[in-house]
């Protein structure tokens, strides 16, 4: 990759064994992000769960992401690096504030519904380990789509690459790609299985971002 991060910014950590206890988050999490805070030292990437070589970290929350995993992809800049503030530090309830003022429903880099957008995927992506379980569509959720003839996407990764494309061009149509990721998984496995209840408290985390950020602005 070209943009190497520099050895000053980044931090070095020995490999280690990743730790299997649970992430979860209480539901509230993405109204206090201060509240959180870090096992120190901490080597893993807080999108990905991994180890990483190169970290960035988050001088606000002290989060650390590999560059690629973080939304948007980090650009390393000098200037910054000692500002540097990730995606879930940004007073997105302010930025929402501007959502209903523009009438071209645009979801281009830089736009606020990029920004509310990449914030809800990294809270996804952040707050809950379960979401390792929806980045990629399960053998199970594959067959039963070709099955139905599904053409949606069915995982995280596939909407996180389009987004990053430029693909997405309403901020509809990705939201209702996500909600389906897991209410699709819901129709797959019975109520009682663990992908189930995963897919069901998933899917009210985000509707609950989605009424904070999103639908106020339609009122
Ligand atoms: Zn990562
Ligand atoms: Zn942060």
């Amino acid at each position: 990759m070209n943009n190497e991060p520099s050895t000053k910014k980044a931090l070095k950590y020995k490999k280690r064994k990743l730790s299997t206890s649970s992430n979860d988050s209480s539901s509230d999490a993405f109204i206090s992000d201060t509240e959180y805070t870090f096992d120190s030292p901490n080597a893993v990437c807080s999108c990905c769960y991994e180890w990483g070589e190169y970290l960035y970290k988050c001088s606000r929350c002290h989060r650390k992401y590999h560059e690629d995993c973080h939304i948007p992809i980090i650009i390393p800049s000098n200037e910054e690096e000692k500002e540097w503030q990730c995606t879930l530090c940004k007073d997105i309830t302010a930025i929402s504030k501007d959502l209903g003022k523009y009438d071209l429903d645009d979801i281009s880099d830089k736009t606020v519904r990029r920004k509310i957008i990449d914030r809800i995927l990294m809270e996804l992506l952040c707050r809950f380990k379960d979401i390792d379980h929806f980045r990629d569509s399960s053998p199970r959720t594959i067959y039963m789509n070709n099955l139905k003839k599904n053409t949606k996407p069915t995982d995280i990764n596939t909407i996180i690459s389009s987004l990053r494309k430029n693909e997405y061009l309403s901020l509809n149509t990705i939201v209702e790609d996500i909600k389906h990721v897991f209410i699709n998984t819901m129709s797959c496995y019975d109520v009682n299985d663990p992908y189930h209840k995963s897919a069901n408290k998933l899917l009210e985390f985000f509707n609950r971002m989605y009424d904070k950020w999103i639908m106020h602005t339609f009122e």
